[in-house]
C-alpha cells in the first residue's frame, strides 16, 4: 500500500510555480483582446486567457452555419488604431461568421497578440486579498497566478444553455448547439426534418397522408384555408406553400388529414405509442404532460393582426398551465372538460 501511494506521487507532475503579472485578462474575444493590447501598450505584464483554442470569443464560438454580424461591419470596429482599421475591409455590410474569425485573426496578428494568450485554458477562480490588494487566480491546468488587475472580458454569452431539454441524455442522435458548433463540418445532407419525420413519427403512427411536399392525389384533396372579412364572413385564402419548400418547417408547413391527425392524438393517448411502432417512451409522455413553467399560467393571447386572428381565450377565468407541448387544464371546465386535459393550437381554422 505504502509503495503504491509513493509510485503515484511520483508520478504526478509538481504544480506549476505560481505566476505573477501584473494583470490578467479573461477571455480572448473582441474586449480581452483589446485589453490586452491596452495594458501592454501602458508596460504591464499581461497574460490573457481563454477556454477556447484560438481568438475570436463568440465568434470562436459561434460558428454554425449562417451566424453572421447583425450590426454593420463598419461599425464593429476597433477605432484605435487607423493603421488596424485601414488594413482590412470587409467583403460584406454584414459578414458572416468566417469572415468575422478571419478579422479577429488578422488583429492578433497585426498586434501580435497570441503569445500573450494561454489558450485551451478556463480561469476557474479568483480571490481578491484585502490586505495585500492582489487577486490570486487559478486555472483548470492547475496554474496559480497572482495579479494587482484582474479584468474580465467572458463576454455576456459564453455560457451556453446546453441542459434544457428533460431526456436529452437519451437522445440517440447528434445534439448540436449553436454556441458550441464543431469545427468540423457538419454532414446534414439528405436529413430534411420530413424525411426524419416520416420514418421516426409518421411510419410508426401509420400516418401515410402527412407531408410538407404535397403529392398530386393530397392536393386534389386540400382544403382551402380561410380568412375572415370585414363583414365577418369567411373567403378563402388560396393558401399553398411552396412545393417542395426551400426548408421544411417545424413550426408550420404539414399538410396532413383527419385521420391522420387522430392518429397523432391517439399516441399520446397509448402513452407513445402507434399502430406500428413507439415513437416516444411513456415517461417523455409523462413529463410532456406535465406544468413544466410553474406559476407562469395561459393567459389571454392577443391576436397579432386582428384581419386574421382574434384575441384568444381559451376557458375564460380557468386556470390553464404550460407543459412542453401543450395547455394543460388545472380545473374542471363546465363543459365537462377535466382537469389535466391537454390542448394545443397550431392548425389553420379546420372544420371538422
Ligand atoms: C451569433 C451572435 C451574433 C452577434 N452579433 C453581434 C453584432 O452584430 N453586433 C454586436 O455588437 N454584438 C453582437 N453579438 C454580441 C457579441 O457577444 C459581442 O459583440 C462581442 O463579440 C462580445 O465580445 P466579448 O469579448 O465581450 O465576449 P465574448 O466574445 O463572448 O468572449 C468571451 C470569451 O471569454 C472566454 N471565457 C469566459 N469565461 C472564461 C473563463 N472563466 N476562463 C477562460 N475563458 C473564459 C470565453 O471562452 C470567450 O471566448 C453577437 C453575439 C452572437 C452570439
Amino acid at each position: 500500500m505504502m509503495a503504491e501511494t509513493a509510485t503515484v506521487e511520483a508520478q504526478r507532475s509538481p504544480a506549476p510555480a505560481t505566476l505573477t503579472l501584473d494583470a490578467v485578462v479573461t477571455g480572448a474575444g473582441v474586449a480581452g483582446l483589446y485589453e490586452l493590447h491596452l495594458l501592454r501598450e501602458q508596460g504591464l505584464s499581461v497574460k490573457a486567457f481563454d477556454s477556447a483554442s484560438d481568438v475570436g470569443g463568440t465568434w470562436y464560438w459561434n460558428r454554425y452555419p449562417g451566424a453572421r454580424f447583425d450590426s454593420e461591419a463598419c461599425i464593429y470596429q476597433y477605432l484605435f488604431s487607423e493603421d488596424l482599421y485601414k488594413g482590412w475591409s470587409w467583403s460584406e455590410k454584414f459578414p458572416g461568421q468566417p469572415e468575422i474569425e478571419r478579422w479577429m485573426h488578422y488583429v492578433a496578428d497585426r498586434l501580435d497578440l497570441r503569445k500573450d494568450i494561454v489558450f485551451n485554458t478556463t480561469i476557474t477562480s479568483a480571490r481578491f486579498d484585502e490586505e495585500t490588494e492582489r487577486w490570486t487566480i487559478t486555472t483548470d491546468k492547475g496554474q496559480t497566478i497572482d495579479a494587482q488587475f484582474l479584468i474580465t472580458c467572458c463576454g455576456m454569452l459564453p455560457a451556453p444553455l446546453t441542459h434544457v431539454f428533460p431526456g436529452q441524455d437519451s437522445f440517440e442522435g447528434q445534439p448540436l448547439f449553436t454556441a458550441k458548433w464543431p469545427k468540423e463540418p457538419v454532414d446534414l445532407a439528405g436529413k430534411r426534418l420530413g424525411e426524419v419525420l416520416k420514418t421516426r413519427v409518421f411510419e410508426p403512427l401509420g400516418m401515410e397522408d402527412t407531408t410538407f411536399t404535397l403529392t398530386g392525389a393530397l392536393r386534389s384533396r386540400l382544403a382551402d384555408v380561410n380568412a375572415s372579412k370585414a363583414d365577418g364572413s369567411l373567403a378563402p385564402m388560396g393558401l399553398e406553400l411552396p412545393s417542395p419548400p426551400e426548408v421544411d418547417m417545424g413550426g408550420h408547413g404539414l399538410y396532413s388529414t383527419v385521420g391522420d391527425d387522430m392518429r397523432f392524438i391517439r399516441m399520446w393517448l397509448n402513452d407513445g405509442a402507434g399502430e406500428h411502432g413507439r415513437v416516444l417512451k411513456s415517461q417523455t409522455v409523462r413529463i410532456a404532460e406535465k406544468n413544466q413553467l410553474g406559476d407562469l399560467k395561459v393567459t389571454m393571447l392577443p391576436g397579432v393582426i386582428p384581419s386574421l386572428s382574434n384575441d384568444a381565450e381559451f376557458f375564460p377565468g380557468l386556470s390553464k398551465s404550460w407543459a412542453l407541448t401543450f395547455m394543460v387544464n388545472d380545473e374542471q371546465a363546465p363543459t365537462g372538460r377535466p382537469a389535466g386535459a391537454l390542448g394545443w393550437a397550431g392548425r389553420a381554422n379546420l372544420f371538422y
